[in-house]
């Protein structure tokens, strides 16, 4: 479905992310793990066009994403994101989170917009608090919502950042849950986490990022015994 090649990412010649490669295959869940600072966000970034990568080359569906002629707002309705600290808009209610980018990306009409808001956040069995701000939600149910509008634009592809790095213990178990329904579902997602027990939970495989260089890309237990001294200090402290 993804495919980046040779994906190189300077912020003022410091180089970010040097020479990635990653596929992305439909209905997969991948997870990204490494240091902060690796480049984790970037890369996600890179992949909906909110980074500009320096060079290199993404294809989504077979069709280059860095092409001066790509409609980007299309892009970003195939590729939809939830972001570490959920980005709702705290002045509207659950419902117009949801519904807004229906209406503006989409040009739906409010009533249907909103019947499918409603049937998203139903999904989440966040109907009830349709009429709440985010303010008056917990962590969990602000990280329901925030999947609940990116999901209701229909994605091809789920990335979400850190998705659980707000939660306590019990509403991370939530989200490892949802993330395993919606692999059921056959919804293809890449996810950044610091979370181990999310990463063994959603994935088989991970990838591991250090320095902007991929390092290893295999399943949790290998890592915890690979040789590279750098994954292993990762993996020892039970932490990444
Ligand atoms: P974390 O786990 O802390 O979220 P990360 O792996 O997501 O870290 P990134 O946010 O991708 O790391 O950042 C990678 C590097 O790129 C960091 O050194 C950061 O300072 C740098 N960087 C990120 N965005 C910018 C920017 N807009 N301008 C300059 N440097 C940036
Ligand atoms: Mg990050």
């Amino acid at each position: 479905l993804i495919q980046v090649r040779d994906l190189v990412k300077e912020f003022e010649g410091q180089k970010v992310l040097s020479n990635i490669n990653l596929d992305l295959h439909e209905g997969e869940v991948k997870v990204l793990m490494g240091a902060s600072g690796s480049g984790k966000s970037t890369l996600l970034r890179c992949l909906n066009r909110l980074v500009e990568p320096t060079s290199g080359s993404i294809l989504f569906r077979g069709k280059e994403v860095l092409g001066p002629n790509v409609d980007v707002r299309e892009l970003r309705q195939q590729i939809g994101f939830v972001f570490q600290q959920f980005a709702l808009y705290s002045h509207l209610s659950v419902l117009d989170n949801v519904t807004l980018g229906l209406r503006k990306l989409k040009g739906m009409s409010e009533a249907s917009a909103k019947e499918k808001a409603l049937h998203e956040l139903s999904h989440f069995d966040m109907a009830p608090h349709q009429d709440k701000y985010p303010a008056q939600l917990s962590g969990g149910q602000k990280q329901r919502v925030a999947i609940s509008r990116a999901l209701a634009m229909d994605p091809a592809v789920l990335v979400m950042d850190e998705p659980t790095s707000a939660l306590d213990p019990v509403m991370s178990r939530d989200v490892a849950d949802l993330i395993n329904r919606l692999h059921g579902e056959g919804i293809t997602m890449i996810c950044v986490t610091h979370d181990l027990n999310l990463a063994s939970n959603i994935a088989e495989k991970v990838m591991f990022l250090d320095k902007g260089v991929i390092r290893a890309d295999d399943r949790i237990d290998v890592l915890s015994q690979h040789a590279d001294p750098v994954i292993q200090k990762f993996f020892g402290e039970g932490q990444v």
